[in-house]
């Protein structure tokens, strides 16, 4: 079977319709298929300013490409315009595809767009998409979970109210709790959030490694200790978006950065260093 043949047997975009879609962290090559199909048939693809424009070149050559972003200089869309503009393409009888970095249910406001969809009575179908968090830390050799280091992993924001950390978290609790800890939308907080790390009883020399433009041309990663990030971030000068990776499966990159490896980095295969091997 071709890959035609495939994509031929996937659902179409009906007029009216709107498909919640999620483009992967950067990679072309990590896009599903459904993805791929709802680029191809729609009439109007609304993107954000995360997805990158070797993705927007797969959309039809009549596809009319809309920025939605909230970054990059241009003028920024509030959320509740974004909804509205999405109901009316619908409205018109468009076939549209909502476009968002990664998973469109993480971090992205996609659960919002979808309820005004509800209010609204506009049908929609929703594709997930591999996640920064999960598919950037493979890209940077960090597996998310593994049986010699984390067998849970907490996902979070950076960003809270006010410029300052999500007063809704438990950080004492969560700092005890979760082994491994991925924080979305840091960059800027770095500071604060490792600090709030050390008073809630995490370990000064802690792993962290922090991910910048993950699976892209332009991916870097920083390893560097939960006390030293703040400082080593500032002097890297890496640019969003980026990750924060905080726990023991970091380490696992010394033997794992098969990305690393393909421009000549040697890896380290005995990793018995790590706590916890050979359980
Ligand atoms: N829905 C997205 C997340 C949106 S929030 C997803 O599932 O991945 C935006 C944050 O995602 C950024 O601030 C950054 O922390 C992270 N992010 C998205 N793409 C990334 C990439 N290519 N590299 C590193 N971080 C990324």
């Amino acid at each position: 079977m071709t890959i035609e043949n495939i994509l031929e047997k996937l659902p179409r975009i009906e007029a009216g319709w709107v498909w919640l879609a999620g483009a992967g962290p950067g990679d072309p090559g990590l896009l599903s298929l459904l993805t791929l199909r709802g680029l191809q048939q729609a009439d109007v693809v609304v993107y954000d300013a995360l997805v990158n424009s070797e993705i927007l070149d797969l959309a039809g050559e009549d596809a009319q490409l809309e920025f939605a972003g909230k970054r990059g200089g241009r003028p920024s869309l509030k959320q509740a315009d974004i909804s509205d503009r999405l109901v009316e393409l619908a409205r018109t009888g468009k076939k549209v595809l909502r476009l968002k970095g990664g998973d469109p249910f993480v971090f992205g406001r996609g659960g919002e767009e979808a309820r005004h969809l509800v209010e609204a009575n506009i049908p929609f179908r929703v594709i997930p998409g591999i996640t920064a968090g999960i598919g950037g830390l493979a890209y940077a050799g960090i597996p998310v979970t593994d049986r010699h280091t984390n067998s849970a992993v907490t996902f979070l924001t950076g960003h809270g109210e006010d410029g300052g950390l999500s007063k809704d978290i438990d950080w004492d609790a969560l700092a005890k709790s979760s082994p491994v800890i991925v924080v979305y939308m840091a960059l800027s907080r770095v500071d604060l959030m490792c600090q709030q790390f050390l008073k809630s009883g995490r370990r000064p020399d802690e792993a962290v490694a922090i991910i910048s433009k993950a699976t892209t041309t332009e991916q870097r990663v920083l390893e560097t200790t939960l006390a030293q990030a703040a400082e080593d971030v500032k002097k890297a000068n890496l640019a969003a978006p980026a990750m924060i990776v905080l726990g023991e499966n970091v380490k696992l990159r010394a033997g794992l950065d098969w990305y690393g490896a393909m421009t000549g980095k040697l890896l380290n295969a005995d990793l018995s260093f790590i706590a916890g091997q050979g359980k």
